[in-house]
């Protein structure tokens, strides 16, 4: 008779458990997606380390990410975005850029200095774009001030990030980290890797820095994730502040974007808002949390996605408006004065949450 290892016991339960959960809720997705076509391009503003600069984001509709099609993380319905079969040609890749390249020529005034490429995924991971697309992107791009991709810590490589500082561009690599703790990474996002991990792909891209000299600088900008589900609102503020002074402590890491959890379709957080086991942060937690980490030595921004509505970060719905103005303003200035000149009844409310909310009684509030 075989032995139990704790292999076989792990079955079905921890992260096991989550991907068999996110596997059958993906999987009731129906929608297909034209390989051809960007999933989203805009044109904004963005604060860098050499100030703030006018940008074009791309969503390149790749062949989604591999985790995510393990299960993957419990609040991203991005791959419900992906191409059906799993991978999209050189030829389409690059006539998605061609659609973002018209969409930038017809609204802006001239070309963007930073152009940021998220790809629902690893723009790094060569199966979801290969060499050729990665140098070729880098070839049209090369008259630009600043790029950013977004990768998995696993695909960070000094020589993948070559291909861009060659050309005197400054790199980031944008990763997804959502928090410096462990057990919160596993547990509440079932995201796979290890803080260790990041801390790698910092020391490569301070590696790709030094390897570039004076041409280009390459750094890290880690996203975090406020409030993934299980966490009370005041274990998800904490979370915060102390990923935030852990990630600003690490060389290579100069920027870190906080941003809070929203719904979205065909995830796990989707499951639990609808049997009301879930309330995405408030924006006063997203205000706190930049107030006290006002003095960490990295750049500190949020972009609350679907401020105001109740799948998204939200107040009461009076102030929603004045306190997202607030976080704009300390994203492109970081002063945390900007949160003096807002205040609304509601404060109080937050304030209970944070005091009384346990995990047994979440949420206290909607
Ligand atoms: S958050 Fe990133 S790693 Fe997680 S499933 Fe989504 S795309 Fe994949
Ligand atoms: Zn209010």
């Amino acid at each position: 008779m075989s032995k139990p290892t704790p292999d076989v016991y792990e079955q079905g339960k921890g992260m096991d458990a989550h991907n068999k959960v996110m596997r059958e809720i993906r999987s009731r997705k129906e929608a297909s997606y034209d390989p051809h076509e960007p999933t989203r391009v805009w044109l904004d503003e963005d604060n860098t380390p050499d100030g703030v600069k006018t940008s074009l984001t791309i969503i390149l509709n790749t062949g989604g990410c591999r985790w995510a099609r393990a299960g993957g993380c419990t609040m991203c319905g991005y791959v419900a975005e992906s191409v059906d079969g799993g991978s999209v040609s050189h030829e389409a890749l690059m006539n998605q850029i061609d659609v973002c390249l018209e969409h930038e020529a017809e609204n802006g005034d001239e070309p963007a200095d930073l152009i940021k490429i998220y790809t629902s995924g690893s723009f790094l991971d060569e199966r979801e774009v290969g060499a050729e697309s990665r140098r070729a992107i880098a070839d049209t791009f090369a008259d630009r001030d600043r790029m950013v991709v977004e990768s998995l810590p696993d695909f960070v490589d000094r020589e993948k990030i070559a291909d861009f500082t060659q050309h005197g561009l400054d790199t980031d690599v944008a990763i997804g980290l959502e928090t410096a703790t462990d057990r919160v990474r596993h547990d509440c996002v079932n995201k796979y890797f290890d803080f260790a991990d990041f801390e790698d792909a910092c020391a490569e891209a301070a590696a790709a820095d030094d390897a570039a000299g004076d041409d280009a600088d390459t750094g890290i900008k880690a996203y975090l994730l406020m409030k993934p589900p299980f966490l009370t609102e005041s274990e998800a503020v904490d979370d915060m502040i102390s990923s935030i002074e852990r990630c600003a402590d690490v060389e290579g890491c100069h920027t870190v974007s906080m941003n809070p959890c929203n719904v979205q379709r065909y995830t796990m957080v989707d499951e639990l808002y609808f049997n009301d086991g879930y309330r995405p942060p408030w924006l006063w937690s997203v205000a706190h949390v930049l107030e006290e980490t006002a003095d960490v030595d990295a750049i500190v921004v949020s972009d609350p996605v679907g401020h105001g509505s109740d799948r998204g970060p939200h107040n009461c719905g009076e102030c929603d408006d004045l306190v997202q103005k607030a976080i704009k303003d300390f994203d492109l200035r970081q002063d945390p004065s900007v949160f003096e000149q807002v205040s609304c009844e509601c404060e109080l409310t937050w304030e209970t949450v944070l005091e009384r909310e346990r995990s047994f009684n979440q949420p206290l509030t909607r």
